[in-house]
């Protein structure tokens, strides 16, 4: 009697039978191969876009489209036999990701040695970027405005960066700072070169790296104020641990949602419209053309209603907003077996439990969370049990451990229905995050059963 009152999860794996679990971890392959090529925020959209072609999408279908913007935004429609009016069932994701971008004018040399000046984009600990091989990716717009995609690093015929550490022989000084203290972000500086050009005076080794990268690439010093390079870890992502039960990687946040929303829609048999949205910018705080604070949600809602023939008026703008149900799709943190003490057991995420819904998020006391109601709550686990996935509820950490936000409340100000679900992680943020391939798949089969309600 006990147990069937009380509220218990379980682990995803025991359920599995031995065919499940094969499809779990082939979902996984495909899964890796794609986090291991889309190290970028413009490489996500981009694959993700190509994956959407390959599963009969186009830019200019009337029941199966994708509408881009500005190479860092996607949003996938697949048109459904009812009309939006009556509501779309939104998933919206983020692919970019906290990493170091090089500065608009980078190159110096200090000590013979060429570095890139760089200033980090997000939520980093920036020891975790020291002493580990980095890759180069990223758009350069040249002089004659012809536009060049840097991929640097993760080819084994590549180079790769470097930010060097201090020895321990010589930290006495840096080990009794605070961590903060200890690791200055204009000390995050990547070494890019060591050799001199011969009859050179001043600066040699930054010369020759000019000369390298110009006979190379074409580019000159200048050139890289209009780019945008980022620095990423370098290497695929990979299995973790004897059963290969999870997957270690750089990028999971958010990109693991971006995947799963995408493959979810290509298969969904869906009545209402369905709509995947990869965003950008949430890392900082989701502003400008790409983040979830744009309008681009209300472009997408106009060409839906166009392409279902309803005038695209404001207030069929709003009707389907108001009708509209929303996953804000972004990772949670699952419960850290050697940091028990920032989470509270029972509302934290398990790893391997699950696809995990989140009420709400914020910290101080839900400070900047949307906090969904009840009633969509209840809306989005009754999908979820129907379908049969296996799903866990989780907040953010313990009360007052800290906290953090999504772009849950940015697309709840539209007046759509909106709650965070998504995949648990470990060492979210880090260079190698970590995410079970039970939780992934589960993430997978939620979003889809979410598209066909
Ligand atoms: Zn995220």
């Amino acid at each position: 009697m006990e147990k069937k009152l009380g509220y218990e999860r379980k682990s995803c794996w025991l359920k599995y039978s031995e065919k499940e679990t094969k499809e779990v971890h082939s979902y996984a392959e495909d899964y890796k191969d794609f986090l291991s090529r889309s190290k970028t925020e413009r490489l996500s959209v981009e694959n993700i876009k190509k994956l959407a072609i390959k599963n009969k999408f186009s830019e200019s279908s009337k029941k199966t489209f994708f509408i881009e913007n500005r190479g860092k935004n996607l949003a996938i429609v697949k048109m459904g036999a009812v009309s939006p009016l009556k509501g779309i069932n939104i998933i919206g994701s983020h692919v970019d990701v906290p990493r170091i971008d090089l500065k608009q004018v980078p190159l110096y040399e200090k000590e013979n040695i060429a570095h890139f000046k760089t200033h980090y984009y997000g939520g980093i600990k920036k020891y975790h970027w020291l002493s580990r091989p980095l890759a180069i990716y990223g758009v350069v717009f040249l002089k004659n405005g012809k536009k060049l995609d840097i991929a640097i690093g993760d080819d084994d015929n590549d180079p790769v960066f470097a930010i060097n550490d201090l020895l321990p022989h010589l930290s006495r000084s840096q080990n009794s700072k605070t961590v903060n203290e200890a690791f200055e972000g204009e000390k995050l500086n990547i070494i890019v070169g060591s050799i001199p050009l011969k009859k050179t005076e001043k600066d040699a080794v930054k010369a020759n790296a000019l000369e390298i990268i110009n006979r190379k690439y074409s580019i000159v010093e200048e050139d890289f104020i209009s780019a945008e390079l980022e620095v990423v870890p370098q290497g695929k992502a990979r299995d973790i641990g004897f059963d290969r039960g999870l997957v270690g990687g750089y990028g999971h946040d958010d990109r693991i949602c971006g995947y799963t929303s995408a493959t979810a829609i290509f298969e969904a048999k869906n009545k209402k419209t369905a709509c995947a949205i990869l965003f950008d910018k949430e890392e900082v705080g989701s502003q400008g053309a790409t983040g979830a604070q744009s309008k681009f949600i209300e472009d997408i809602i106009i060409e839906i209603l166009k392409r279902a023939g309803e005038k695209p008026t404001y207030e069929n703008i709003r009707t389907v907003m108001k009708n509209s149900d929303l996953l804000s799709s972004d990772v949670s943190c699952g419960i850290d077996p050697d940091f028990q003490e920032v989470h509270e057991q029972n509302n934290g995420a398990k790893i391997g439990y699950g696809l995990v819904i989140t009420k709400y998020t914020g910290s101080g006391g839900k400070y900047g969370a949307n906090d969904s109601g009840a009633e969509f709550v209840f809306k989005v686990k009754s999908i979820f049990d129907k379908a049969g996935v296996t799903w866990q509820t989780a907040e953010l950490g313990k009360v007052d451990a800290g906290g953090g936000g999504t772009i849950a409340a940015y697309l709840a100000n539209h007046g759509i229905s909106v709650i965070d679900c998504g995949t648990a992680l470990l060492g979210m943020h880090s260079p190698f995050e970590i995410a079970s391939k039970a939780d992934l798949f589960e993430t997978h089969r939620g979003y889809k059963a979410f598209f066909e309600a």
